[in-house]
């Protein structure tokens, strides 16, 4: 986002109703046109308070989240990104030191790897152009069998949690963490949510890209490294909010 110091800021604040809870938010903002990728830190901070909502409604009926802090048996998933998260982790990467950069890249590309040899890679990109959600499932089943840890999976824990994919902070399981690694879909129970936010933000990334679609698998992001970096909009902040909480309030 442009510097706060230089542009006028202005403060908007709207409550909304999400399953059981009231939602209350604020956001500061300046006049000055900025990309969705600016908004990012608002986006994560709104999925993280819906989150909160369906954990509580789920306890409500006596479930638990089984989700515990050195457990990354989810982190060998196919990751959806927006395009604005994609762009915001690459400069995440390009920020580290050079060693740490070196050991990610590496990662990364060894996932690829992997994926091409074992014929996932050209599978998942097919499914992603035609945004088919049946085959995105069956390509979901193969990656995961795959058994690829995140590039940024460390210790079994994610090294980038601040900055983790709206995705990821979106899915916590109430089912016994016993199936998590297993490969049947079936016997893990996802916690559901009074509201998804990572689809808005495709659909927004989406929207400002005509000519391409709204996301991509996050272990893509370092190829597709020039297609984040151009055609970046910018649209004035208050329109991109309210677009946004338009989608919120439809979905
Ligand atoms: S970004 Fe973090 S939370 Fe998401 S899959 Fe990777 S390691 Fe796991």
């Amino acid at each position: 986002m442009s510097d706060p110091e230089q542009s006028p800021t202005e403060s908007i604040s709207a409550e909304l109703r999400i399953g059981s809870e009231n939602l209350r938010f604020s956001v500061e903002i300046t006049n000055e046109p900025v990309h969705i990728h600016d908004l990012l830190p608002f986006f994560q901070r709104i999925t993280d308070k819906v989150v909160e909502i369906g954990v509580k409604e789920a306890e409500q009926q006596g479930k638990c989240i089984s989700c515990k802090k050195g457990c990354g048996a989810c982190c060998s998933q196919l990751v959806p990104v927006s395009r604005a998260e994609g762009y915001n982790l690459l400069n995440l990467i390009e920020s580290m030191p050079a060693e740490r950069q070196q050991v990610i890249r590496a990662r990364f590309a060894q996932n690829i790897k992997v994926l091409k040899d074992a014929g996932v890679l050209q599978m998942m990109e097919q499914a992603v152009s035609n945004n088919d959600r049946m085959q995105l499932r069956e390509v979901g089943v193969n990656y995961f069998r795959l058994n690829l840890a995140c590039p940024f999976l460390e210790d079994q824990s994610c090294s980038i949690h601040r900055d983790r994919p709206l995705s990821c902070r979106e899915f916590l399981v109430t089912s016994d963490p016993v199936h998590c690694a297993d490969t049947n879909p079936e016997t893990v129970e996802s916690l559901s949510l009074p509201k998804r936010i990572s689809p808005i933000i495709y659909r927004m990334s989406r929207d400002l890209n005509e000519a391409g679609r709204g996301y991509l698998p996050l272990i893509q992001i370092l190829e597709s490294a020039e297609a984040l970096s151009s055609n970046q909009a910018s649209e004035p902040a208050i329109d991109l909010i309210k677009q946004f909480l338009q989608n919120l309030t439809q979905n």
